[in-house]
């Protein structure tokens, strides 16, 4: 064993005793507090109650704060319940790649759970002729992708440089739009 690990602090009668007398000196603290406020008190004469009831229910005295606790436990699990079924996979779910021009996109879907909304996240172009992912080599002057494998290059350039590239922006709202009237 560790010099650390000896010290009396990890001492597991030290947390044990220390974390409940912590823990009681919380609950009296929070139980004034709640008396003293006049919605809170009304509140914590409800949980008076609910514990009377409890503790005549299961035939001993149950602690207050085992009641507050199942209460919030109870109010966390529906909330978490309810979140699951707000985050209920839509129908376009499973509509990630398409083809509108040339290219092969891909994308996914990712749920926001701040806005409660799906957003299409990740949207790549992919070679028409190998299906493998472009590269992007777009720099301040140029949009620019290239397939690794067939080596082809699109240039916003003109040209030169090869064939244009094909907007994301465009595809992007083909997407939406395609989602919208449920054409996927
Ligand atoms: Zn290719």
């Amino acid at each position: 064993m560790s010099k650390k690990n000896d010290s009396w602090y990890y001492n597991p009668w030290v947390i044990a005793v220390g974390g409940a007398t912590i823990a009681g000196i919380a609950v009296s603290l929070i139980c004034d507090w709640l008396k003293s406020k006049p919605i809170l008190s009304t509140i914590f004469s409800w949980l008076m109650r609910i514990k009377d009831i409890a503790t005549s229910f299961f035939g001993y005295k149950i602690p207050i704060w085992i009641i507050a606790l199942a209460i919030i436990l109870i109010y966390l699990i529906s909330r978490i319940k309810f979140n699951i079924s707000q985050k209920a996979l839509p129908d376009y779910w499973s509509y990630k790649q398409d083809r509108f021009y040339n290219w092969i996109w891909k994308w996914d879907w990712d749920f926001d759970s701040v806005e409660k909304k799906w957003y299409m996240v990740n949207l790549q172009p992919y070679c028409p002729k190998c299906n493998t992912q472009f590269v992007n080599k777009s720099n301040h002057l140029d949009i620019a992708y290239e397939c690794p494998r067939c080596k082809d290059y699109f240039s916003s350039r003109g040209l030169n440089y090869g064939h244009p590239p094909e907007d994301k922006q465009n595809v992007e709202a083909l997407i939406i739009d395609n989602v919208q009237k449920r054409n996927y």
